[in-house]
Protein backbone atom coordinates (compact mmCIF):
# COMPACT_ATOMS: atom_id res chain seq x y z
CA UNK A 1 0.00 0.00 0.00
CA UNK A 2 1.52 3.46 -1.00
CA UNK A 3 1.66 5.80 2.09
CA UNK A 4 2.50 9.59 1.61
CA UNK A 5 4.87 10.57 4.49
CA UNK A 6 5.38 14.26 5.52
CA UNK A 7 7.67 16.06 7.54
CA UNK A 8 8.62 19.49 8.90
CA UNK A 9 9.87 22.21 11.47
CA UNK A 10 12.72 19.99 12.64
CA UNK A 11 15.14 22.50 12.92
CA UNK A 12 16.61 25.86 14.59
CA UNK A 13 18.37 28.43 12.72
CA UNK A 14 22.21 26.92 13.62
CA UNK A 15 21.33 22.78 13.46
CA UNK A 16 19.84 20.39 11.58
CA UNK A 17 17.77 20.54 9.10
CA UNK A 18 14.21 18.78 7.68
CA UNK A 19 15.86 17.68 4.53
CA UNK A 20 18.76 15.48 6.99
CA UNK A 21 15.79 13.66 8.59
CA UNK A 22 14.57 12.33 5.24
CA UNK A 23 17.87 11.68 4.15
CA UNK A 24 18.19 9.06 7.62
CA UNK A 25 14.45 8.05 7.10
CA UNK A 26 15.23 6.63 3.88
CA UNK A 27 18.54 4.79 4.52
CA UNK A 28 17.06 3.24 7.56
CA UNK A 29 14.14 2.09 5.64
CA UNK A 30 16.24 0.37 3.09
CA UNK A 31 18.27 -1.26 5.34
CA UNK A 32 15.54 -4.01 5.46
CA UNK A 33 13.52 -2.70 2.30
CA UNK A 34 14.33 -2.63 -1.60
CA UNK A 35 14.49 0.71 -3.20
CA UNK A 36 11.38 -0.14 -5.29
CA UNK A 37 9.40 0.77 -2.39
CA UNK A 38 10.23 4.24 -2.69
CA UNK A 39 7.89 6.40 -4.73
CA UNK A 40 9.96 8.00 -6.96
CA UNK A 41 12.15 10.66 -5.46
CA UNK A 42 11.70 12.36 -1.94
CA UNK A 43 9.79 15.79 -2.19
CA UNK A 44 11.51 18.56 -1.02
CA UNK A 45 8.75 21.06 -1.56
CA UNK A 46 8.78 24.89 -0.98
CA UNK A 47 6.09 26.69 0.64
CA UNK A 48 4.39 30.13 1.08
CA UNK A 49 8.30 32.58 1.04
CA UNK A 50 6.15 35.12 3.07
CA UNK A 51 5.12 33.47 6.39
CA UNK A 52 6.78 35.19 9.44
CA UNK A 53 7.52 31.87 11.25
CA UNK A 54 9.68 29.85 8.93
CA UNK A 55 13.63 29.34 10.13
CA UNK A 56 14.92 29.84 6.54
CA UNK A 57 13.34 28.57 3.30
CA UNK A 58 10.27 26.83 4.48
CA UNK A 59 10.86 24.04 3.28
CA UNK A 60 8.73 20.54 4.15
CA UNK A 61 9.86 17.01 2.66
CA UNK A 62 7.61 14.43 1.92
CA UNK A 63 8.10 11.00 0.49
CA UNK A 64 6.03 7.95 -1.12
CA UNK A 65 6.45 4.70 0.52
CA UNK A 66 5.08 0.86 -0.22
CA UNK A 67 4.24 -0.53 3.07
CA UNK A 68 2.31 -3.41 4.42
CA UNK A 69 0.92 -0.66 6.95
CA UNK A 70 0.88 2.61 7.01
CA UNK A 71 1.62 2.58 10.88
CA UNK A 72 5.23 1.15 9.45
CA UNK A 73 5.65 4.84 7.99
CA UNK A 74 4.03 6.51 10.88
CA UNK A 75 6.93 4.41 13.54
CA UNK A 76 10.07 4.94 11.01
CA UNK A 77 8.97 8.70 10.56
CA UNK A 78 8.54 9.26 14.82
CA UNK A 79 12.31 7.63 14.95
CA UNK A 80 13.59 9.34 12.29
CA UNK A 81 12.48 13.00 13.94
CA UNK A 82 13.32 11.82 17.24
CA UNK A 83 16.94 10.64 16.05
CA UNK A 84 17.47 13.84 14.02
CA UNK A 85 15.64 17.08 14.52
CA UNK A 86 16.48 19.73 17.12
CA UNK A 87 13.48 20.98 19.28
CA UNK A 88 14.77 24.71 20.20
CA UNK A 89 12.74 27.53 20.78
CA UNK A 90 10.11 27.55 18.08
CA UNK A 91 10.75 24.78 16.56
CA UNK A 92 7.44 22.02 16.36
CA UNK A 93 7.93 19.09 14.76
CA UNK A 94 5.44 17.66 12.49
CA UNK A 95 4.24 14.45 11.01
CA UNK A 96 1.54 13.63 8.25
CA UNK A 97 0.64 10.09 7.09
CA UNK A 98 -1.67 9.55 3.87
CA UNK A 99 -2.53 6.81 1.46
CA UNK A 100 -3.75 9.93 -0.65
CA UNK A 101 -2.12 12.52 -1.90
CA UNK A 102 -3.92 14.19 -4.21
CA UNK A 103 -5.54 16.84 -2.24
CA UNK A 104 -3.23 19.54 -4.29
CA UNK A 105 -5.56 22.32 -3.22
CA UNK A 106 -4.04 22.53 0.25
CA UNK A 107 -0.75 22.96 -1.91
CA UNK A 108 -1.66 25.88 -3.94
CA UNK A 109 -3.16 27.25 -0.54
CA UNK A 110 -0.11 26.56 1.24
CA UNK A 111 1.96 28.16 -1.30
CA UNK A 112 0.09 31.27 -1.48
CA UNK A 113 -1.50 31.66 1.88
CA UNK A 114 -1.31 31.19 5.70
CA UNK A 115 -2.64 27.97 6.89
CA UNK A 116 -3.96 27.94 10.85
CA UNK A 117 -2.98 25.20 12.72
CA UNK A 118 -6.18 24.49 13.59
CA UNK A 119 -7.77 24.45 10.13
CA UNK A 120 -4.98 22.19 9.30
CA UNK A 121 -6.00 19.95 11.68
CA UNK A 122 -9.78 20.23 10.83
CA UNK A 123 -8.89 19.23 6.87
CA UNK A 124 -6.81 16.42 8.37
CA UNK A 125 -9.84 15.03 10.53
CA UNK A 126 -11.89 14.95 7.15
CA UNK A 127 -9.24 13.48 4.71
CA UNK A 128 -8.69 10.41 7.51
CA UNK A 129 -5.01 11.95 7.68
CA UNK A 130 -2.80 10.55 10.53
CA UNK A 131 -0.75 13.24 11.74
CA UNK A 132 1.57 13.55 15.01
CA UNK A 133 3.39 16.84 16.20
CA UNK A 134 2.69 20.62 16.07
CA UNK A 135 3.12 23.09 13.65
CA UNK A 136 5.19 21.11 11.31
CA UNK A 137 1.98 19.48 10.26
CA UNK A 138 1.01 22.49 8.11
CA UNK A 139 4.07 22.12 6.08
CA UNK A 140 3.86 18.13 6.42
CA UNK A 141 1.15 18.07 5.16
CA UNK A 142 1.65 20.48 2.34
CA UNK A 143 3.99 18.54 1.16
CA UNK A 144 2.29 15.43 0.91
CA UNK A 145 -0.22 17.05 -1.16
CA UNK A 146 2.61 19.23 -3.47
CA UNK A 147 1.35 19.33 -7.37
CA UNK A 148 4.39 18.92 -9.53
CA UNK A 149 2.20 18.08 -12.22
CA UNK A 150 3.42 20.22 -14.70
CA UNK A 151 7.03 21.27 -13.40
CA UNK A 152 9.23 20.21 -10.88
CA UNK A 153 13.09 20.45 -10.74
CA UNK A 154 15.75 18.40 -8.85
CA UNK A 155 18.09 19.07 -6.21
CA UNK A 156 21.07 16.99 -4.83
CA UNK A 157 22.00 17.78 -1.09
CA UNK A 158 25.13 16.20 -0.12
CA UNK A 159 25.53 15.96 3.69
CA UNK A 160 28.38 15.86 6.14
CA UNK A 161 28.26 16.19 10.26
CA UNK A 162 31.83 17.52 9.74
CA UNK A 163 32.44 20.73 11.03
CA UNK A 164 33.78 23.41 9.56
CA UNK A 165 32.20 22.28 6.26
CA UNK A 166 34.98 21.35 3.50
CA UNK A 167 35.45 24.48 1.58
CA UNK A 168 33.88 24.08 -2.37
CA UNK A 169 37.02 25.34 -5.17
CA UNK A 170 35.16 28.12 -6.79
CA UNK A 171 36.83 27.44 -10.00
CA UNK A 172 35.65 23.68 -10.34
CA UNK A 173 31.94 24.72 -9.29
CA UNK A 174 32.52 27.77 -12.09
CA UNK A 175 33.76 25.03 -15.03
CA UNK A 176 30.98 22.25 -13.32
CA UNK A 177 28.61 25.42 -13.98
CA UNK A 178 29.22 26.21 -17.44
CA UNK A 179 29.53 22.27 -18.87
CA UNK A 180 26.56 21.71 -17.12
CA UNK A 181 23.92 24.56 -17.26
CA UNK A 182 21.07 24.95 -18.11
CA UNK A 183 20.55 21.59 -16.63
CA UNK A 184 21.76 22.50 -13.65
CA UNK A 185 21.22 26.10 -12.51
CA UNK A 186 21.78 28.37 -9.63
CA UNK A 187 25.67 27.37 -9.08
CA UNK A 188 27.59 30.49 -8.69
CA UNK A 189 26.93 33.99 -9.50
CA UNK A 190 29.82 36.54 -9.76
CA UNK A 191 32.30 35.25 -7.61
CA UNK A 192 29.68 34.06 -4.79
CA UNK A 193 28.93 30.31 -4.84
CA UNK A 194 25.47 29.58 -4.24
CA UNK A 195 25.60 25.70 -3.58
CA UNK A 196 26.95 25.59 -0.17
CA UNK A 197 24.88 26.66 2.75
CA UNK A 198 26.22 29.11 5.20
CA UNK A 199 24.75 27.77 8.64
CA UNK A 200 25.22 24.82 10.94
CA UNK A 201 23.31 22.50 9.18
CA UNK A 202 24.75 19.02 7.74
CA UNK A 203 24.40 20.15 3.94
CA UNK A 204 27.59 20.53 1.90
CA UNK A 205 26.52 21.40 -1.14
CA UNK A 206 23.37 21.17 -3.42
CA UNK A 207 23.14 21.02 -6.93
CA UNK A 208 19.86 21.99 -8.80
CA UNK A 209 19.07 21.28 -12.44
CA UNK A 210 16.32 19.56 -14.73
CA UNK A 211 18.81 16.49 -15.25
CA UNK A 212 20.03 13.88 -12.91
CA UNK A 213 22.42 12.86 -14.62
CA UNK A 214 24.21 16.43 -15.09
CA UNK A 215 23.31 16.81 -11.22
CA UNK A 216 24.88 13.95 -10.60
CA UNK A 217 27.61 14.71 -12.96
CA UNK A 218 28.37 17.74 -11.12
CA UNK A 219 28.27 16.10 -7.49
CA UNK A 220 30.65 13.48 -8.41
CA UNK A 221 33.55 15.36 -9.78
CA UNK A 222 33.23 18.03 -6.93
CA UNK A 223 32.94 15.27 -4.16
CA UNK A 224 36.02 13.87 -5.59
CA UNK A 225 38.14 17.14 -4.92
CA UNK A 226 36.59 17.85 -0.99
CA UNK A 227 37.31 16.01 2.00
CA UNK A 228 34.06 14.42 2.70
CA UNK A 229 32.26 10.80 2.44
CA UNK A 230 29.91 11.26 -0.10
CA UNK A 231 26.51 11.03 1.02
CA UNK A 232 23.47 12.25 -1.13
CA UNK A 233 20.26 12.36 -1.63
CA UNK A 234 18.34 13.67 -4.59
CA UNK A 235 14.82 15.46 -4.35
CA UNK A 236 11.96 16.27 -6.76
CA UNK A 237 11.11 20.08 -5.74
CA UNK A 238 9.11 23.04 -6.47
CA UNK A 239 12.01 24.72 -6.56
CA UNK A 240 12.18 27.35 -9.45
CA UNK A 241 8.95 26.39 -10.76
CA UNK A 242 7.60 29.86 -9.58
CA UNK A 243 4.73 28.52 -8.12
CA UNK A 244 4.02 30.79 -5.18
CA UNK A 245 2.98 33.32 -8.35
CA UNK A 246 0.21 31.22 -9.14
CA UNK A 247 -2.34 32.53 -6.78
CA UNK A 248 -2.33 36.03 -5.81
CA UNK A 249 -4.36 37.18 -2.85
CA UNK A 250 -3.01 40.32 -1.60
CA UNK A 251 -2.76 39.33 2.22
CA UNK A 252 -0.28 40.27 4.70
CA UNK A 253 2.11 37.42 4.70
CA UNK A 254 1.58 36.06 1.11
CA UNK A 255 2.64 37.37 -2.24
CA UNK A 256 1.06 39.55 -3.74
CA UNK A 257 1.65 42.22 -6.52
CA UNK A 258 0.83 46.18 -7.33
CA UNK A 259 0.48 47.48 -10.67
CA UNK A 260 0.43 51.81 -11.34
CA UNK A 261 2.26 55.08 -12.18
CA UNK A 262 5.40 55.62 -9.58
CA UNK A 263 4.20 58.45 -7.55
CA UNK A 264 7.35 58.98 -5.67
CA UNK A 265 10.59 57.28 -5.25
CA UNK A 266 13.41 57.90 -2.32
CA UNK A 267 16.26 56.10 -1.03
CA UNK A 268 15.89 54.85 2.09
CA UNK A 269 18.66 53.62 4.76
CA UNK A 270 21.44 51.09 3.36
CA UNK A 271 20.69 52.53 0.02
CA UNK A 272 17.87 50.33 -0.85
CA UNK A 273 14.76 52.27 -2.45
CA UNK A 274 11.02 52.72 -1.71
CA UNK A 275 8.36 53.84 -4.15
CA UNK A 276 5.06 54.69 -3.48
CA UNK A 277 2.46 53.10 -6.31
CA UNK A 278 -0.76 53.63 -6.28
CA UNK A 279 -1.12 54.62 -2.36
CA UNK A 280 1.41 51.09 -1.69
CA UNK A 281 4.62 51.52 -0.12
CA UNK A 282 7.32 49.35 -2.57
CA UNK A 283 10.57 48.16 -1.11
CA UNK A 284 13.13 47.40 -3.77
CA UNK A 285 16.51 46.27 -1.63
CA UNK A 286 19.64 47.53 -3.58
CA UNK A 287 21.22 44.49 -3.99
CA UNK A 288 18.18 43.03 -5.79
CA UNK A 289 19.44 45.68 -8.62
CA UNK A 290 16.68 46.71 -9.27
CA UNK A 291 17.83 50.37 -9.78
CA UNK A 292 15.78 51.21 -12.56
CA UNK A 293 12.57 52.01 -10.41
CA UNK A 294 13.51 55.25 -9.66
CA UNK A 295 13.11 55.92 -13.57
CA UNK A 296 10.19 54.46 -14.14
CA UNK A 297 6.74 55.68 -14.55
CA UNK A 298 4.65 52.36 -14.57
CA UNK A 299 5.56 49.50 -12.54
CA UNK A 300 4.20 45.94 -12.17
CA UNK A 301 6.15 44.52 -8.74
CA UNK A 302 5.45 40.77 -7.18
CA UNK A 303 7.04 39.90 -3.69
CA UNK A 304 5.93 39.80 0.02
CA UNK A 305 3.18 41.29 1.15
CA UNK A 306 3.90 42.44 5.16
CA UNK A 307 2.08 44.68 7.32
CA UNK A 308 3.13 48.65 6.87
CA UNK A 309 2.01 51.76 9.09
CA UNK A 310 -1.09 52.07 7.14
CA UNK A 311 -1.64 49.45 4.66
CA UNK A 312 0.46 46.49 3.17
CA UNK A 313 3.34 47.05 2.09
CA UNK A 314 5.18 44.84 -0.99
CA UNK A 315 8.93 43.80 -0.28
CA UNK A 316 9.62 43.72 -4.19
CA UNK A 317 10.59 40.26 -5.76
CA UNK A 318 10.64 40.88 -9.23
CA UNK A 319 8.28 43.07 -11.65
CA UNK A 320 8.70 44.78 -15.10
CA UNK A 321 8.99 48.96 -15.04
CA UNK A 322 7.88 50.24 -17.56
CA UNK A 323 10.58 53.24 -18.40
CA UNK A 324 9.09 56.35 -20.29
CA UNK A 325 11.59 58.94 -21.69
CA UNK A 326 9.82 62.02 -23.39
CA UNK A 327 11.02 63.98 -25.02
CA UNK A 328 8.59 67.15 -26.11
CA UNK A 329 8.89 69.61 -28.71
CA UNK A 330 6.21 72.04 -30.45
CA UNK A 331 5.08 71.40 -34.05
CA UNK A 332 5.72 73.51 -37.38
CA UNK A 333 3.44 76.70 -38.07
CA UNK A 334 0.76 75.01 -40.83
CA UNK A 335 0.68 78.15 -42.07
CA UNK A 336 4.64 79.51 -42.91
CA UNK A 337 6.95 76.12 -41.44
CA UNK A 338 8.51 78.79 -38.74
CA UNK A 339 9.16 76.37 -35.22
CA UNK A 340 5.71 77.80 -33.43
CA UNK A 341 6.44 78.94 -29.60
CA UNK A 342 4.50 79.34 -26.36
CA UNK A 343 1.77 81.77 -26.66
CA UNK A 344 1.84 82.21 -22.92
CA UNK A 345 -1.48 80.10 -22.47
CA UNK A 346 -1.98 76.60 -21.75
CA UNK A 347 -2.79 74.79 -24.61
CA UNK A 348 -2.16 77.42 -27.46
CA UNK A 349 0.98 78.05 -29.66
CA UNK A 350 2.26 81.03 -31.42
CA UNK A 351 4.12 81.38 -34.57
CA UNK A 352 6.86 84.04 -34.27
CA UNK A 353 6.61 84.95 -37.92
CA UNK A 354 2.55 85.12 -39.20
CA UNK A 355 1.65 85.13 -36.05
CA UNK A 356 -0.41 82.48 -36.25
CA UNK A 357 -2.37 81.22 -32.94
CA UNK A 358 -3.11 77.83 -33.13
CA UNK A 359 -4.45 74.71 -30.22
CA UNK A 360 -1.84 72.17 -32.04
CA UNK A 361 -0.56 69.42 -29.71
CA UNK A 362 3.02 69.73 -28.82
CA UNK A 363 4.85 66.46 -30.03
CA UNK A 364 5.72 64.21 -27.40
CA UNK A 365 8.57 61.12 -28.36
CA UNK A 366 8.03 58.23 -26.27
CA UNK A 367 10.61 55.76 -25.56
CA UNK A 368 9.16 53.04 -23.77
CA UNK A 369 11.21 50.18 -22.07
CA UNK A 370 10.25 47.01 -20.57
CA UNK A 371 12.67 45.88 -18.30
CA UNK A 372 12.78 42.54 -16.62
CA UNK A 373 13.93 42.74 -13.25
CA UNK A 374 15.37 39.84 -12.06
CA UNK A 375 17.58 39.60 -8.51
CA UNK A 376 21.14 38.74 -7.92
CA UNK A 377 22.22 35.32 -7.98
CA UNK A 378 22.99 35.52 -4.19
CA UNK A 379 19.31 36.81 -3.82
CA UNK A 380 17.15 34.24 -5.68
CA UNK A 381 14.28 33.17 -3.61
CA UNK A 382 14.03 29.53 -3.93
CA UNK A 383 10.47 29.17 -5.33
CA UNK A 384 11.95 32.00 -8.37
CA UNK A 385 11.66 30.64 -11.60
CA UNK A 386 15.47 32.09 -13.62
CA UNK A 387 14.43 32.86 -16.98
CA UNK A 388 17.03 30.26 -18.30
CA UNK A 389 14.81 27.71 -17.12
CA UNK A 390 11.88 29.14 -19.62
CA UNK A 391 11.34 25.99 -21.89
CA UNK A 392 12.62 23.03 -19.88
CA UNK A 393 8.91 22.60 -17.72
CA UNK A 394 8.06 18.95 -17.29
CA UNK A 395 11.51 17.67 -18.83
CA UNK A 396 12.32 15.98 -15.13
CA UNK A 397 9.89 13.57 -16.18
CA UNK A 398 11.60 12.31 -19.20
CA UNK A 399 14.39 10.75 -17.16
CA UNK A 400 14.10 7.52 -14.81
CA UNK A 401 15.68 7.66 -11.15
CA UNK A 402 19.19 6.64 -11.58
CA UNK A 403 20.80 4.03 -8.99
CA UNK A 404 22.96 6.81 -7.78
CA UNK A 405 19.39 8.99 -6.23
CA UNK A 406 21.00 8.48 -2.81
CA UNK A 407 24.34 7.00 -1.64
P1 LIG B 1 14.25 25.03 6.74
O1 LIG B 1 14.30 25.76 5.45
O2 LIG B 1 15.55 24.97 7.44
O3 LIG B 1 13.61 23.66 6.60
P2 LIG B 1 11.99 26.42 7.30
O4 LIG B 1 12.23 27.81 6.81
O5 LIG B 1 11.33 25.42 6.42
O6 LIG B 1 13.32 25.81 7.74
P3 LIG B 1 10.44 25.55 9.46
O7 LIG B 1 11.32 25.35 10.62
O8 LIG B 1 10.09 24.36 8.66
O9 LIG B 1 11.12 26.65 8.56
O10 LIG B 1 9.14 26.32 9.93
C1 LIG B 1 8.11 26.67 9.05
C2 LIG B 1 6.80 26.46 9.78
O11 LIG B 1 5.77 27.11 9.06
C3 LIG B 1 6.39 25.00 9.88
O12 LIG B 1 5.87 24.77 11.15
C4 LIG B 1 5.30 24.84 8.84
O13 LIG B 1 4.36 23.85 9.18
C5 LIG B 1 4.71 26.21 8.84
N1 LIG B 1 4.10 26.61 7.56
C6 LIG B 1 4.64 26.47 6.35
N2 LIG B 1 3.82 26.98 5.42
C7 LIG B 1 2.73 27.44 6.07
C8 LIG B 1 1.52 28.10 5.66
N3 LIG B 1 1.29 28.38 4.40
N4 LIG B 1 0.63 28.45 6.61
C9 LIG B 1 0.89 28.17 7.89
N5 LIG B 1 1.99 27.58 8.34
C10 LIG B 1 2.92 27.22 7.45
Amino acid sequence: MITWVGIDDTDTYDKGCTTYVMYNMLKEFLKTRGEWRIINYPRLIRLNPNIPFKTRGNAAVSVGLNVDDPREALELAEWAVDAYSHRVGKTSPGIVVSVSNNEHWIYWKALTDVIPLNTAIRWMSKLGVVYRGGRGVVGALASVMADLSLDSTLELLAYSESAPKPSIPINLVRKLSDSTSPLTFENISGDYVLIQPHGNDPVVFGIRGDSPHHIIHFASMLMNEIDAEPRWLIYLTNQATGHHLNSIVNKPYTTGYVEGSVDEVRPVEGGNIEAKVNSTLVFSYRHYGFKSIDKATYLIAYGGFKPGINSLDLYMEGGVALMIKDTVKNPRCPRCGSNLESAGRVGLLKCPKCGLITGLPRLMNYISELILEEPRGAEIRHLHKPTARIGLEGLVKVFNRPSLWII
